[in-house]
């Protein structure tokens, strides 16, 4: 059994960017499993469904494989063996991924292979429901969050910062929806588990919050 460190909380709490600074430090397999959810999003768009479609997304799931290789330390996401990586953040697929893993198809094709990849090795995962359902009996849970205009902030400054033109406000409505989609639909919602540890990174640097979170791993 590898070592499993769970890291979940809403869009925007810097899961990732923590995350993966953790898995530097301390050895560990990083896996992005949000962007499991995009690349079956982008699946879902190619075949120019819409997200209330559930019906064609389970049918669509039947004929993607979402895989994750490391390359160079990196994780990349292949779609039926494409490396799809570059457009996983795109805004269309974040509200796909968003709207399709409401659905328990959607879910149970992810979750075997999440399981699977923190069977054999060390990792920190991240997501919305790791803690509470993937890996339930995880070494070392942690919640991390952050208001939404902390969130929304980080969040305009990251596409600025890339040549996006973008809106404070609409960003920040966006956060909020997907908030309430995630906490609110039935199967896996986000939500702190029992034995995790609250980190609200509001006013916090990248720093000590990798340091907390350091610091409660063996
Ligand atoms: O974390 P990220 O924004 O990349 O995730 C995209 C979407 O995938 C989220 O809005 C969420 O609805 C979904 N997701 C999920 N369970 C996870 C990870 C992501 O439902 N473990």
């Amino acid at each position: 059994m590898g070592y499993n460190v769970a890291i979940d909380g809403p869009a925007g709490a810097g899961k990732s960017t923590i995350a993966k600074l953790v898995a530097k430090e301390k050895g560990y397999i990083y896996v992005d499993t949000g962007a499991m959810y995009r690349g079956l999003a982008i699946h879902f768009l190619e075949k120019a469904i819409v997200a209330g479609e559930t019906d064609k997304i389970v049918e669509a799931c039947k004929d993607a494989e979402v895989t994750i290789r490391y390359e160079e330390g990196a994780q990349q996401v292949y779609l039926n063996g494409r490396n799809i990586t570059a457009r996983l953040r795109e805004e269309a697929v974040g509200n796909m991924a968003s709207k399709s893993s409401v659905i328990p198809e959607v879910r149970a094709k992810l979750l075997e292979l999440q399981r699977e990849l923190a069977k054999e090795q060390d990792v920190i995962m991240d997501g919305r429901d790791i803690g509470t359902c993937v890996l339930p009996d995880a070494d070392v849970k942690v919640f991390l969050t952050a208001s939404v205009e902390t969130r929304a902030k980080r969040r305009y400054d990251e596409l600025t910062e890339k040549g996006v033109a973008c809106n404070l406000e609409e960003i920040a409505k966006d956060i909020k929806e997907r908030d309430e989609r995630d906490s609110t639909r039935e199967i896996a919602p986000l939500k702190k588990a029992e034995d995790a540890v609250l980190v609200d990174s509001s006013r916090m640097t990248i720093d000590e919050v990798v340091r907390t979170i350091v610091e409660l791993c063996r």
